[in-house]
């Protein structure tokens, strides 16, 4: 019987191609506003989709990582990263701490649950610890009336060393709306501990880029290290920031419409005039969002096209009527360096971290650029 060759990883024109110097370039970006300040690299989320080993290679320069799962941990350990790594979400269960010794990682703590699993360590276990407080986010952390008692709990283990003091901002992106400021939530996380001598951890993105103010704390940056906006309204190109993601297909067919005849499923477009239309090999399952409108911006040919009809599961069509060096075969980026992975999430109503850290395992990574 005929033997069935071993699959060759598909030769499906589409990619996400990670751009390392531009992880270290915004890597250095965010090192500008820090000054002295050590910097985790928040890599979470296979580092928005950019891949764990990608962040290890270009983030070098960062003091630590910080991410939430074991198995990305290990992931960065076995590609070299020796500084420190923090669970952002710390343990889950008692038998993670075997793993926490194993790679030598560093613990939040935000939750009785969490002190409680502490309490039970053997004697002999060293755990180093960032204690979380809840300043006005209400979704993880110590509510601050319990600061003092939480703190003498801990300050009894002989096994835990805590760190650092940490918060999370819930409005450093959009200051105006109503709730908790960036100033007020700081202010509530000093004075919980007045008597404190450690470290404090409390911006990401928005606040490192956007509230220059900050004292002295270890910074959590994260979408901009991909070169994405921490808020809405701010171009990542205007906080010096490259996009890291290119995501790249290309043209699969090209069509010749008359005037009338539409295109895709439920006909959703109709030409107006004599029209020239791609197809292009990306669609939904690929993580190109299905509720793009007419008029999605693509870059092909050296031009913006528009979108045109609806996007389908595999493919999406655009109009190339007035970009005639797109032929079949053409590189066409959805995202990326020249149509910023903000403004197409932007146009459907989402963010950029959604668009970047959900993209599925079906679109193949490949880098380029040194770091
Ligand atoms: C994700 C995360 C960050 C990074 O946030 P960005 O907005 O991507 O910079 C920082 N701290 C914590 C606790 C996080 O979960």
């Amino acid at each position: 019987m005929a033997r069935i060759p071993p699959s060759p990883s598909s030769s499906r024109p589409l990619q996400a191609l990670v751009d390392l110097s531009a992880l270290a370039h915004n890597l250095a970006q965010a090192r500008a506003r820090a000054g002295a300040r050590p910097i985790w690299a928040v890599v979470k989320a296979n580092a928005y989709r950019h891949g764990i080993e990608n962040a290890v290679r270009a983030f070098g320069a960062a003091d630590g990582l910080a991410l939430l799962e074991a198995d990305e941990a290990q992931r960065a350990r076995d590609a070299g990263w020796r500084k420190p790594i923090l669970l952002l979400e710390g343990v889950f269960e008692m038998r993670d701490f075997a793993v926490v010794d194993a790679l030598d990682l560093t613990v939040v703590v935000h939750c009785e649950d969490q002190l409680a699993m502490l309490e039970h360590l053997p004697a002999g276990q060293q755990v180093k610890v960032y204690l979380k407080f809840d300043t006005g986010m209400n979704r993880l952390g110590f509510p601050a009336t319990q600061a003092k008692a939480v703190r003498a709990r801990v300050a009894a283990l002989p096994q835990v060393q805590v760190l650092a003091l940490m918060t999370h901002l819930a409005n450093a992106d959009q200051e105006q709306l109503p709730g908790p400021t960036v100033r007020g939530q700081r202010a509530a996380l000093h004075a919980l501990a007045p008597d404190w001598r450690g470290a404090w951890s409390i911006s990401n993105s928005a606040a490192l880029f956007l509230h220059p103010d900050g004292g002295p704390e270890a910074v959590r940056p994260g979408i901009t290290l991909y070169g994405a906006s921490p808020a809405v309204g701010t171009s990542a190109a205007s906080l010096g920031l490259r996009a890291a993601m290119q995501l790249q297909a290309r043209v699969l067919a090209l069509r010749e419409l008359a005037p009338g005849e539409t295109v895709g499923y439920g006909s959703r477009w109709t030409a107006a005039r004599r029209s020239r239309i791609g197809v292009v090999t990306c669609g939904y399952a690929d993580g190109y969002p299905r509720t793009a409108p007419e008029g999605m911006p693509v870059w092909v040919g050296g031009c913006r096209a528009p979108l045109v009809g609806r996007v389908s599961m595999d493919m999406l069509t655009v109009d190339l009527t007035e970009v005639p060096d797109a032929i079949v075969g053409s590189p066409v980026e959805l995202w990326g360096p020249n149509v910023s992975v903000d403004e197409v999430a932007q146009r459907v109503g989402t963010v950029g971290y959604e668009l970047l850290s959900r993209l599925p395992a079906r679109v193949r990574e490949a880098t380029a650029g040194a770091t």
